[in-house]
């Protein structure tokens, strides 16, 4: 890339891996065509190792963004009048109660504070007060605080319950850790712009058996354009090798997609091993991005280092310095990300380290070298050459 093309550090969309970019560019097909076909469904095969799903799962693509994978997801789980539980952790966990408002679920929020994620304790006890819960949402990593919950244990206490559990995967999948068999995950949802690493424009999102279920059980359909059991057939046909129409896929998109679900499987054999090859390069990335930030004193939004996520960093503004420090940055050619929880929108930034970047370590130290100089050029000391050791030292 050349030095002056500014470069992507936003939690999404994020730079795109030369491969992703060429298979974007390429011709675009007929959603008919046997090439295609043969892309599509070796996508969604790939999709249920990515999620290490079982092999009962259902994976689904479909053009939109990955709020409409909240949607499609609240539309196929969820009645009117169905108790469900919500763990907050930001603005995208409320957005999800919102979702499932409109659904008619009667919705309890597990509350935290900005930078927390509540306890496990406080699930229970919130499970125990519910007649018959339906199913526990909660953000896998919430794009606007960098709090990543315990999902594994999230899932574990739903399922004692009986409920099913929801992941909103957005910010997570590709770059947490995400077991969807083995931790009896119903639903784990995203969209193609994050770690998945993809420009923006597909909604992505698997489903059990226990979920698929319960699509047919329930009394009021999804809309259309939402429904599992329109687009089930769909995703059947592809990845037999055999074609079906009901509303045209992105086709460029989906072709890029089988390249980037290549690339996150690449490394292994094992499905599994891939993956958490990838997921230790997301750690590295996130460890050396806060160590450098570290060096210019610099305080993170999670209170502690459990709940950091891997795939973004949420700091807050030191002292005397305003949201002008993002355009500071950019000036240096990085763009990062403005604060976005409401709680702490002007006093907090956000630096996106996934995908492509999580495994450049010339992205993750020209992003940190930048917010050393607009922190210089707004007054405060900073010590550069510690910061850029530090980040190449992790990476080593
Ligand atoms: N959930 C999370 C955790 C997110 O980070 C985002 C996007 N930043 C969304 C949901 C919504 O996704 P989109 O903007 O693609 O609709």
């Amino acid at each position: 890339m050349p030095e002056d093309t500014p470069l992507l550090m936003i939690p999404g969309p994020i730079e795109l891996s030369p491969a992703v970019s060429a298979a974007m560019a390429g011709r675009t097909r007929g959603h008919l065509e046997p090439a295609f076909v043969s892309c599509f469904g070796k996508a969604l095969k790939m999709m249920r190792e990515v999620w290490l799903a079982g092999p009962d799962a259902q994976p689904f693509v479909v053009a939109g963004s990955g709020t409409l994978a909240m949607e499609i997801t609240a539309q196929n789980l969820i009645d009117e009048g169905d108790a469900v539980v919500v763990v907050e952790t930001g603005y995208f966990s409320e957005r999800m109660a919102e979702i499932l408002r409109r659904r008619g679920a009667q919705v309890s929020m597990v509350h935290a504070e900005a930078g927390d994620a509540p306890t496990t304790d406080q699930l229970r006890t919130m499970l125990a007060t519910q007649p018959h819960p339906v199913a526990v949402f909660a953000t896998h990593v919430d794009t606007s605080t960098g709090v990543r919950v315990d999902a594994k244990a999230i899932a574990q206490i739903a399922n004692e319950y009986g409920a099913m559990v929801v992941l909103d995967g957005v910010c997570a999948v590709g770059g947490e850790a995400l077991e969807m068999q083995a931790w009896g995950v119903d639903v784990a949802l995203t969209a193609s712009q994050k770690a998945i690493g993809l420009p923006p424009g597909l909604a992505l999102l698997v489903a059990s058996k226990r979920a698929l279920a319960r699509r047919a059980a329930l009394q009021r359909s999804p809309s259309l354009a939402l429904d599992f059991a329109a687009w089930q057939p769909i995703m059947q046909a592809y990845e037999a090798g055999t074609t079906s129409y009901f509303a045209t896929p992105a086709t460029n998109l989906v072709v890029a997609l089988e390249v980037g679900l290549g690339e996150l499987l690449a490394e292994s054999n094992s499905a599994a091993t891939a993956m958490a090859l990838r997921l230790r390069e997301h750690e590295r990335a996130a460890s050396a991005v806060r160590k450098g930030l570290s060096c210019y004193g610099l305080a993170f939004v999670p209170r502690s280092p459990e709940l950091m996520a891997n795939t973004l960093t949420a700091c807050y503004l030191p002292e005397g310095i305003g949201p002008e420090l993002v355009a500071g940055i950019a000036k240096h050619g990085v763009v990062v990300a403005g604060g976005l929880h409401p709680a702490i929108r002007t006093r907090s930034f956000r630096i996106g380290h996934m995908g492509h970047s999580s495994r450049t370590p010339q992205h993750l130290l020209r992003c940190v070298e930048a917010v050393g100089l607009a922190l210089k050029g707004l007054g405060k000391e900073v010590d550069q050459v510690s910061a850029s050791r530090a980040v190449l030292s992790e990476l080593d």
